[in-house]
């Protein structure tokens, strides 16, 4: 028995399905997850000390690769000042100026812990600042687990075929209306009917809950015209595509403004982290300045603010962005190469530093209903032959996947060569 089976038994006695986070059980593509002992830059390391090349990078954060001496000396700089003082710091200023900076569309921010804290608030943000109740989401996309919000989600909400999950009472997930990701029609005929008692649509501007969904053209503009004549609030969820497509985010990358942004993963540089912000006029409307209430014992804590601003601080490099995205391509269409010398239907889908693999004859996947249509079996299939071959994908075929800057070119290879061994065992 290997040590992780080990450990996953004994964890299964305690927490449930042994994990702290559905996704990580490993139910979906089946067997025993891999229980991670270490990890440093392109590599996790398990606790047999296998090494595997990581391309789920904690689900974001690691973008500069783990255990970044930067970040750890930033953290390891600050811990002897103390852990967490439930008043205000400094740095906490210093980050949200980083923030603002880096995204200009934010000219106020709250600190949060988690990326489902942020997209919670921000929903609360709008509903308070609107006084309307009902919200929009898009079918697939997962914005946290938060009550309104976990309704036909994607990620480990879909992996597990629970995206209405039991516990969100019906009366407030009939305020949540889900639309299909990039139907522009569905979208104006929405808002034509009942547009103004919607207080915001909530977006991945690029979905990475559903694999890698990049949004068509027209479609962010379609969020942003509606919303500006309903007078409802645009909320980009930009915990994922945050500081990861482009230095600017999705909203940079594609221009678009939203009103409200909600980050994580990538500004905790790996601590828990989330934020929320936008225009100065709405999160006025926020605690103690405004009635809508929010707070949080740890928010802003220093050693995460430490560890975000190190990790920001590393990917404002001149180029880090294009030099990430090289990386990417390279991965994508080795990939596509290796698929079809095996005559396996497959394809790659990315933007920035996230991307996307699709077991389908499809050439392009724009949405929900087109994802649900791929070859889980062969997703399951490869995603294990690449594991036992030393590469770590996304334990589940509805995750995007992320590079970081220190996958070097013998990394890429390595991966291709696994790919192509995996592609040829597939059935
Ligand atoms: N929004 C998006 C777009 C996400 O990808 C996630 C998590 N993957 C969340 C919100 C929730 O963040 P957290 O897991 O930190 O609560």
């Amino acid at each position: 028995m290997s040590t992780s089976e080990q450990l996953f038994n004994k964890a299964q006695a305690v927490i449930p399905g042994g994990v702290n986070s559905p996704v990580r059980a490993f139910k979906s593509v089946g067997g025993t997850p891999v229980f991670i002992k270490r990890a440093q830059g392109a590599y996790l390391y398990d606790e047999d000390d296998k090494q595997y090349i990581d391309y789920v990078g904690s689900w974001g954060p690691m973008i500069t690769g783990h255990a970044n001496p930067k970040v750890l000396q930033a953290v390891k700089d600050r811990l002897d000042y103390g852990m967490s003082f439930g008043a205000p710091t400094a740095i906490e200023t210093t980050m949200a100026e980083r923030i603002c900076e880096l995204m200009p569309n934010i000219e106020m921010v709250r600190m949060v812990n988690s990326g489902t804290e942020a997209t919670m608030s921000a929903i609360r943000l709008a509903r308070g600042y609107t006084g309307r109740d009902k919200i929009v989401k898009f079918e697939g996309c997962y914005h946290g687990h938060s009550d309104s919000l976990l309704v036909k989600a994607g990620s480990g909400a879909l992996t597990f075929g629970e995206p209405n999950s039991p516990g969100v009472p019906a009366a407030l997930a009939e305020h949540t209306i889900t639309l299909t990701y990039n139907d522009i029609e569905n979208v104006r005929e929405c808002f034509r009917q009942i547009g103004d008692q919607i207080a915001c649509i909530i977006v991945e501007p690029v979905a990475g809950n559903m694999n890698c969904i990049p949004p068509v053209p027209g479609f962010l503009e379609c969020l942003r015209e509606v919303c500006d004549e309903f007078g409802s609030v645009l909320i980009f969820d930009e915990v994922m595509t945050g500081f990861r497509v482009a230095l600017g985010g999705a909203q940079a990358h594609f221009n678009i403004k939203p009103d409200l942004t909600t980050l994580g993963k990538i500004i905790g540089g790996g601590m828990p982290v989330g934020a929320f912000g936008g225009k100065k006029e709405i999160m006025s409307h926020i605690s103690p300045l405004g009635p809508v209430y929010q707070a949080g014992t740890l928010s802003g804590n220093p050693l995460a603010m430490a560890a975000g601003l190190a990790l920001l601080d590393s990917i404002t490099e001149p180029d880090f962005h294009k030099e990430l995205s090289a990386k990417v391509d390279k991965l994508c269409a080795g990939l596509e190469e290796a698929a079809r010398e095996a005559g396996v239907p497959f394809i790659t889908q990315k933007v920035g530093g996230m991307f996307g693999i699709f077991f389908t004859d499809k050439p392009a996947i724009n949405g929900f209903a087109e994802v649900m249509n791929c070859n889980l079996d062969q997703f399951n299939q490869f995603f294990h032959a690449m594991l036992e071959e030393g590469v770590y994908l996304a334990p589940a075929s509805y995750e995007a996947g992320f590079v970081s800057s220190v996958h070097t070119d013998e990394d890429l290879d390595k991966t291709l060569a696994a790919a192509r061994k995996a592609f040829a065992k597939l059935s």
